[in-house]
């Protein structure tokens, strides 16, 4: 049973240049007919839902939505669901979509916990990404949350934007370290297929900074992050002392989860799920009543192992080493004390872990061992 809830909303008022994502911008005269289709597919499926720990509606752009339709919907999770009283309750947020408004209809309606995508505290940086928001309105937004009685927020930054340089990034850093938010995400920015950005990148129109400058970033960010007190607890994310998203650690760990609404995901009884990335299809299909479900895969076991790899090497805590199969772990050996002896990995506790240097180069590190499963398996 899933103790996690997602709630896709696939709306957004303008697409970023960087954005792979699936969402529409013609959203005005669907989300009633989509607000609909959500609350019958959780009906549909609240069987594979237990005690909800967490809640998470993302997006697209969840600050799109009237309060009226945010109402709506945690009315119809609480009618629905047991949600355990200490529960995270997180609802994701644009500043350029984000009215005090909307923030006080967030609160009313149960949320306690926002995630604002500020990106970036420089507007050249934003404006170029094709962001909706300033800098200026990045920080009322914020304020405004704050004010408005939310005790936890979470900012969104990315780094490695063109024309961005050390002095730039550090001056985002040590503003939104002003700020005194609970949780903090820093994401390097990842040129995808079929983004304006790689296009433009493609065509020598942009120019990424260089791989030392990148990973000077990320390690400023680690530096000037964890000195401001926050934990350092997945590559990408920063919290304030228990202050970790509890949704996202749930997905770090293998947890299970229902996600619900056009492309959501989840996470059930060993297989991954994904539902219909097409809006309209989905409306249509839970309408009439017909699972919005696209693709279901139960995971085989060099899958479950491999998963358990790349998800627990992303917190930096590692994951326990029996969570992998003695047999394997046995012929892995060689390979982990080799990546240990370059300094990449942390076999100590019974853990394994990236090292500061390995966190860099964590994906050719997980690849190295996941080709070495991979022959195991086939021996
Ligand atoms: S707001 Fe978020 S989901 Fe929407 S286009 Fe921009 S990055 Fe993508």
């Amino acid at each position: 049973m899933a103790g996690y809830l997602y709630i896709h909303i696939p709306f957004c008022l303008k697409k970023c240049i960087y954005c792979d994502f699936y969402s529409v911008s013609d959203s005005k005269f669907i989300i009633g007919a989509y607000m609909t289709a959500l609350c019958k597919e959780l009906e549909m499926r609240k069987e594979y839902i237990g005690k909800l720990c967490g809640i998470y509606i993302g997006g697209g752009t969840p600050s799109i939505l009237k309060e009226k339709d945010i109402a709506t919907i945690m009315d119809k999770i609480r009618s629905t669901c047991h949600i355990s009283a200490a529960a995270e309750i997180t609802s994701e947020a644009n500043p350029g979509t984000l009215t005090e408004s909307g923030i006080k209809g967030m609160l009313n309606a149960g949320i306690n916990r926002i995630s604002i995508g500020v990106q970036s505290l420089r507007d050249k940086e934003l404006s170029l990404l094709g962001r909706m928001h300033d800098a200026a309105e990045a920080i009322a937004a914020v304020t405004t949350a704050r004010k408005s009685g939310f005790g936890n927020i979470s900012l969104d930054l990315i780094y490695g934007i063109p024309g961005q340089d050390l002095v730039s990034w550090k001056r985002t850093l040590e503003k939104i370290v002003s700020l005194h938010s609970e949780h903090i995400s820093a994401y390097e920015l990842t040129p995808e297929k079929n983004t304006v950005l790689y296009e433009q990148l493609e065509k020598g129109r942009l120019h990424l900074p260089d791989e030392d400058e990148v990973a000077e970033m990320y390690y400023t960010a680690i530096d000037i992050l964890t000195e401001a007190g926050y934990k350092h607890y997945e590559i990408s994310n920063f919290a304030l002392p228990n202050l970790q998203c509890r949704h996202n650690l749930n997905y770090w760990d293998r947890g299970e989860y229902l996600g619900i609404g056009a492309g959501a995901h989840s996470f059930l009884n060993g297989r991954r799920i994904s539902n219909i990335c097409d809006v309209r299809q989905y409306i249509h299909d839970v309408e009439l009543g017909t699972s919005p479900i696209a693709e279901e895969t139960l995971l085989t076991r060099r899958e479950e192992i491999e998963e358990t790899l790349f998800l627990g090497l992303r917190k930096t805590d590692g994951f326990d080493i029996e969570l992998i199969p003695a047999n394997i772990t046995e012929h892995l050996k060689e390979a982990l004390d080799d990546l240990a002896h370059q300094g990449l990995l942390d076999l100590s506790g019974g853990h394994i872990k990236l090292t500061r240097k390995g966190l860099i180069i964590c994906n050719s590190v997980i690849v190295r061992l996941m080709l070495r499963i991979e022959r195991i398996l086939r021996a």
